[in-house]
């Protein structure tokens, strides 16, 4: 594989980042995931704008223009041959001696890209759903910006693993906030769907933004508000968003099968809904 680091295409194996990099010693990084279909990326504009938005937040510069990193993904996507799969980013402050305290101004920050081909579409998750647990929400306040600390959703995937789930969905004061690497939704009895709204406690999914954007085009009822771990028991379907799942179902919760244990017909219909919608719009 060839990868992008710091301006040059180079073999993975010859990359090289430093070892001071504060994304390397503090998680002082941000980054991005952007699926491809058809050899084309999903959703650009917005996953650079979001990335712009975190490294606003952190004070971190963006030293890349947006056509820049346009160009980057496509030839790394052209490079690698890749026709289904996806493109991750990731924008550190920069190396310097290790210090809790930084000089943005003084550093140069690093970017690294690399590809990774995977089936998005005909996936066992859209076939068969996945099974999800609750675990308790212990992340830091600022789940808003999309930063490399992704020790603890790591380890709830893993608790789940290893309790014959697929994936953690987390749960503050009661309330589900999302899942270990995507957006959380049910689907109530009465065909409604319903989502956390955006705050400090979830990131704003790009999928996300742009589910709800196609759901309400075709009359589906959202509702933007927490739910509890008890509504997600008794609700009649479930599913996760993210760029690389786009519409997940998930089938049980805690081990609490949803109607039929299969996925849902309110979600197979946004999967594809998303899928169409998205390969009308690839760039
Ligand atoms: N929430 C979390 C915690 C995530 O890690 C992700 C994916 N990185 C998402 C939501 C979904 O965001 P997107 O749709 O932009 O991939």
């Amino acid at each position: 594989r060839t990868v992008y680091v710091n301006g040059e295409y180079v073999p993975e194996n010859e990359a090289k980042i430093s070892v001071f990099d504060r994304g390397f010693l503090m998680a002082d990084a941000i980054y991005e995931v952007a699926a491809v279909l058809d050899g084309k990326l999903t959703d650009f504009p917005a996953h650079i704008k979001r990335l712009h938005r975190s490294a606003g937040e952190l004070g971190m510069r963006v030293d890349v223009s947006d056509d820049e990193l346009l160009e980057i993904h496509r030839e790394l996507i052209r490079l690698n041959g890749v026709d289904q799969g996806m493109v991750y980013l990731q924008m550190t402050r920069g190396a310097t001696d290790r210090d809790f305290v930084f000089d943005t101004d003084a550093l140069t920050p690093s970017l690294v890209l690399f590809t990774q081909k995977k089936e998005l579409i005909d996936t066992g998750v859209a076939r068969n759903g996945m099974k999800v647990i609750t675990v308790e929400d212990k992340r830091w306040g600022r789940c808003d910006i999309k930063t490399t600390q992704l020790l603890y959703p790591s380890l709830a995937k893993m608790e789940a693993k290893k309790a014959g789930a697929d994936d953690a969905w987390l749960v503050r004061d009661g309330e589900i906030t999302e899942g270990s690497s995507n957006n959380a939704y049910i689907v109530t009895k009465d065909g409604a769907i319903v989502t956390r709204p955006l705050s400090n406690s979830i990131l704003p999914g790009i999928t996300r933004a742009t589910l709800i954007a196609y759901a309400e085009e075709t009359g589906t009822r959202i509702e933007e508000r927490v739910f509890t771990v008890k509504e997600a028991h008794e609700a009649a379907e479930a599913f996760i968003t993210s760029a690389s799942v786009f519409v997940g179902p998930v089938v049980s919760i805690d081990g609490v099968q949803l109607s039929d244990g299969k996925p849902g017909p309110v979600t197979t219909r946004l999967r594809e809904l998303y899928i169409a919608e998205s390969r009308k719009r690839l760039l």
